[in-house]
């Protein structure tokens, strides 16, 4: 197991999921780390909640200049934050397009832009962004998700690219079908939840859904020192989906 002890992180979208799986497990393994999420009063102690929506520029620069002072620097940052949407490109609007991307593509664009004068002072720094295999993975009623991943997963390889002579990793994670609130609130959604599950759970190769402490120590390793030399990669976590 990595050994995080004296870094400092931010996840955001932190509260719930996949988010509070990396936040637990990177404070578990020594990091002090910072939670960023819309309403965030339930995440426990060690961790910082903090308050900030990753479409409200002002709210974010004011959340990581908070996590900088609380955690004395900053060496990660996960941008988890992400929304879903169903449908093709017909059933979508416009305006459904605009509130999916501002929050998976734009709030990565923001937080990663109040982070980086902050990473640069740091001898271990990391970003990861929680991408999807349906970035590569054409996801049937998932159009304008998938396209948004698709953003996230060039924007990561741009960002690699970028400032990795600064001393800055940047890679992601391409989680398949994972057991988070998010799909739980898609599976209450259905007439008979229980056999949804069980239908889901069939379609998956491994015969269940990848869990999320599974996607959280994808994303603690490429976080971490161990990782020292990846930059600019996708990890998959997704059970045997090959999205990739
Ligand atoms: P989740 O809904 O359980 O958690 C997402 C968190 O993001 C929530 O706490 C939510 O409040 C927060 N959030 C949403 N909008 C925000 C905003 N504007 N500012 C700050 N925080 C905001 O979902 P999850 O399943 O844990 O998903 C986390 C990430 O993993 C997302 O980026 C999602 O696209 C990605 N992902 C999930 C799955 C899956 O099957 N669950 C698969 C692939 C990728």
């Amino acid at each position: 197991m990595t050994d995080l002890t004296g870094l400092r992180a931010i996840v955001t979208g932190g509260a719930s999921g996949i988010g509070l799986a990396t936040a637990r497990l990177l404070a578990a393994r020594g990091a002090g780390v910072a939670v960023f999420d819309l309403n965030p009063s339930d995440v426990p102690p060690p961790l910082q909640a903090l308050t900030a929506d990753v479409t409200d520029d002002a709210s974010v620069r004011a959340a990581v200049g908070d996590a900088v002072e609380r955690l004395g620097g900053l060496d990660v940052l996960v941008n988890n934050a992400g929304i879903g949407a169903i449908g093709t490109v017909e059933d979508n609007p416009d305006e459904q397009w605009h509130q999916v991307l501002d929050v998976n593509v734009l709030g990565i664009v923001r937080t990663s832009r109040a982070a980086l004068p902050h990473l640069r002072n740091s001898d271990h720094a990391a970003i990861v962004n929680t991408c999807s295999i349906g970035a590569t993975a054409g996801l049937p009623q998932r159009a304008l998700y998938c396209a948004s991943k698709g953003a996230v997963l060039s924007l990561t390889l741009a960002m690699a690219a970028d400032h990795v002579r600064e001393g800055i990793r940047v890679n992601c994670v391409n989680p398949g079908t994972a057991d988070t609130p998010w799909v739980g609130r898609l599976l209450d959604a259905a007439d008979d939840p229980e056999a949804e599950r069980a239908a889901l759970n069939a379609r998956q190769p491994m015969g269940r859904l990848v869990t999320a402490d599974e996607v959280a120590a994808a994303i603690a390793y490429l976080a971490s020192p161990a990782a020292a030399s990846v930059t600019g990669t996708a990890l998959a976590v997704d059970g045997g989906m090959q999205g990739l």
